[in-house]
């Protein structure tokens, strides 16, 4: 491997440690502690476990973690009622939803309800608009570690050639517009893009958000690329015996890091980082909402 490991698990860690001493700030001087609700609807067991994760972690960096455990068959207006009621709290300064939520409820309708203040996961229609005007906004949490690595990485993207792949409403997107507000040349591939290969292999910055388990090879890859693999895919292992199971991202790991200049692991990578920006989106909230002057 000749690529430069960038460390996903011990940078959230140094972002949580800062937020940590800032929420003891505020603990201290202004008898301030920051809340975060998970509202968590259904038994998806994934989703479980990421609430579970966010609730410790929340704990941890001396926020105070409220969760919220709704049947599958909850109706819509029950769903808004617990969001009203949170966005109301005093004590609340961020909420999340997390998704997917069960069929029958309205996804965009649920967000929606969300103030956008307390928005976290910078879903809510408003902070799209403001996020893609180029103004203060709530920024999705994944899009915002990757950004937070690559400048950590690079200093300045300016003028750096990305390519996105994937534009979803949560990764794809976001993260084009974050790159473009630091300067970047950004191209967002996706799945009717025309030779996905030649397109990759201009990039400076690579960012795969596909869900297709080591769809990106090598070959795609630009020497001296950055690579980050936002993809978290669940596949057989059966070098590890039968039945078992592995995560891997999207991008072939072992190919790409003989060709990059850095990259990131799955797991251990983007994934790690999702949960801190959640946690520093969190603490931005609480000091927007008391008029205290916000975290760098
Ligand atoms: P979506 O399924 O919403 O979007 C996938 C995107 O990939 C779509 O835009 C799709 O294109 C594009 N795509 C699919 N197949 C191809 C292809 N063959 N070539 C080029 N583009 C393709 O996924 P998400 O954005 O929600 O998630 C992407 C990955 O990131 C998943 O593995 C997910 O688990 C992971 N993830 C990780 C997080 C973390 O914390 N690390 C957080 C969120 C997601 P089109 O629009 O044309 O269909």
């Amino acid at each position: 491997m000749t690529a430069q490991l960038i460390d996903g698990k011990a940078f959230a860690a140094r972002v949580r440690g800062q937020v940590a001493e800032h929420v003891a700030r505020l603990k201290q001087d202004h008898g301030i502690v920051p809340g975060l609700a998970v509202v968590l609807v259904g038994e998806d067991p994934a989703s479980q476990v990421y609430v579970r994760s966010k609730g410790k972690q929340t704990v941890e960096v001396g926020m105070t973690s409220f969760e919220h455990k709704l049947d599958a068959s909850v109706s819509e207006e029950e769903l808004i009622a617990v969001i009203d009621q949170l966005n109301a709290d005093p004590a609340v300064h961020g909420i999340l939803v997390q998704l997917p939520l069960p069929k029958h409820l309205n996804e965009d309708l649920v967000i929606g309800r969300i103030d956008p203040a307390k928005d976290v996961d910078g879903f809510h229609i408003s902070n799209v608009g403001l996020l893609g005007t180029g103004q203060k906004s709530m920024v999705p949490c994944t899009p915002l570690g990757c950004l937070m690595m690559l400048r950590d990485h690079f200093g300045s993207l300016s003028g750096c050639e990305a390519v996105v792949i994937g534009r979803s409403n949560i990764v794809g997107k976001p993260m084009a517009q974050l790159l473009l507000g630091d300067s970047c040349t950004v191209t967002i591939a996706h799945s009717r893009t025309r030779d996905l290969p030649e397109v990759v292999r201009r990039a400076d910055i690579v960012v795969a958000a596909v869900g297709r388990p080591e769809m990106v090879p090598g070959d795609w890859i630009k020497p001296g690329a950055v690579v980050i693999d936002v993809g978290i895919n669940r596949i057989a292992a059966p070098e590890k015996g039968a039945g078992k199971m592995k995560l891997v991202g999207d991008v072939d790991f072992s190919s790409c890091a003989e060709v990059a200049g850095a990259i990131t692991p799955v797991p251990g990578g983007v994934g790690p980082m999702t949960i801190a920006c959640l946690l520093a989106n969190t603490l931005t909230a609480t000091c927007r909402a008391n008029d205290l002057p916000e975290p760098e």
